[in-house]
């Protein structure tokens, strides 16, 4: 019995079972009808056309739909994290045909002695390489990204190129580790090659701090200085990494929320030091 059951006093019967919002009902019935879709990780994802600037070979790679990401958090070290994919993963630009690999950001025109020297000790003995599957796997990313920081010295890069793509590929391996147990053979090695990473990332922008100019691998003054004091802090250089949070800190310029993580990067290194 509806609340209109009282309307038959009135010789309206048929009026008994109305509802008050059909409308409503229609849409919910719909909707639950037609099931939402749950996103993967291939829905981000479609094959971007490139023109090798080594080899001048066309070739496509998986590449993100960046409109689609939708940013969850940034690990302490800045390293963003997303839902349903992490879109670093497909952040090296690779050529299967001669084996030039880059970071993304740093894939750019090359003098004509680096196609040289790339050609000579890269493409003569790189085997061609192409992923079958529809997504990229962390073993795989950071085979690309070791690629990509070969590539990087023997076109004898920039110091911040070598610096970010250590950085990326230290990111890729912690992934990696992730589900292996602490005590697995590989999880030892991978560790000793994230801090190996790190500790080259730190050196490298370290180098390009005093010698490139800003922005450097899309970083503002501000936010490289913050990366640094991370990294010095991980590697155990409290020191240099307190110094350069203060530097943040008293500058008047620094955005607030840049000044805030460097307020708490100093504090938990006084924390730490108790
Ligand atoms: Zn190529």
């Amino acid at each position: 019995m509806g609340i209109f059951s009282d309307l038959s006093k009135f010789g309206l019967d048929e009026l008994q079972n109305v509802e008050v919002y059909e409308e409503k009902k229609t849409e919910k019935a719909q909707a639950s009808k037609t099931p939402v879709k749950v996103l993967e990780e291939k829905d981000f994802l479609y094959e971007k056309e490139y023109t090798c600037v080594v080899c001048d070979q066309k070739f496509t790679n998986l590449s993100v739909r960046n409109n689609k990401l939708r940013l969850v958090k940034q690990d302490q070290d800045l390293r963003p994290r997303y839902e349903v994919i992490d879109p670093l993963k497909y952040d090296v630009v690779s050529c299967p045909h001669c084996g030039y690999s880059a970071i993304s950001k740093c894939y750019n025109a090359l003098a004509g002695v680096q196609r040289k020297m790339l050609k000579e000790k890269i493409g003569a003995n790189f085997q061609n390489s192409t992923y079958m599957e529809d997504t990229i796997t962390y073993d795989e990313a950071v085979l690309r990204h070791k690629l990509a920081l070969a590539c990087s010295i023997v076109k004898q890069g920039k110091n911040s190129e070598r610096a970010y793509t250590c950085l990326k590929l230290g990111w890729m391996l912690e992934s990696l580790m992730e589900d292996i147990p602490d005590n697995n053979w590989k999880h030892v090695k991978y560790s000793k090659e994230v801090e190996e990473c790190m500790q080259n990332a730190y050196d490298g922008f370290k180098l390009a701090f005093s010698s490139e100019e800003f922005p450097i691998c899309g970083m503002n003054e501000h936010t490289m200085t913050l990366l640094i004091a991370q990294l010095g802090r991980r590697l155990g250089d409290d020191e240099n990494a307190k110094r350069m949070a203060g530097m943040l800190i008293t500058n008047r310029n620094v955005p607030d929320r840049i000044k805030e993580l460097a307020r708490d990067l100093k504090s938990q290194i006084d924390e730490e030091s108790k």
